[in-house]
């Protein structure tokens, strides 16, 4: 049987250039086709460090997005993925597939990327917990 989930988790959040503080938060809530990672590991990329050294974070947002951890918690339409198993995921959420970069195959430029905590929501793996959708992993 599985553990439990706690409700909230602690999370490093940005406020303001050089600002960084580890809060209680909630657990952030799962769509259809996302899962819930327990992060064990979260590097700090060079886009963090824009982040919150030169102050382009959104104030509120949560950065980190190389990590690994296990999965916690399925969206009701997953089933390649169970508890436990043990992942890395890509940054975000996964590409439109329709726009003109993701036609001619250039994802990583999808229109409707995620800027991991710059402009668009974006709740990253500096936290105990992270949400991402299942075709990140
Ligand atoms: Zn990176
Ligand atoms: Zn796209």
């Amino acid at each position: 049987m599985a553990d439990a989930l706690p409700q909230r988790m602690k999370a490093a959040v940005y406020h303001a250039p050089h600002k960084l503080e580890v809060e209680q938060q909630p657990l952030p809530a799962l769509g259809p086709r996302d899962v819930l990672v327990d992060v064990s590991h979260c590097g700090i990329c060079g886009t963090d460090l824009h982040l919150v050294l030169e102050g382009m974070g959104r104030p509120r947002s949560i950065g980190g997005h190389e990590y690994s951890g296990r999965i916690v918690e399925l969206g009701t339409e997953v089933s390649a993925w169970a508890r436990g198993d043990r992942v890395v995921a890509r940054p975000g959420k996964p590409p439109c597939g329709r726009c003109e970069f993701c036609r001619v195959g250039r994802t990583s430029l999808c229109a409707t990327r995620d800027r991991l905590g710059a402009e668009a929501e974006y709740q990253g793996a500096f936290a105990e917990y992270v949400c991402v959708h299942e075709e990140q992993l």
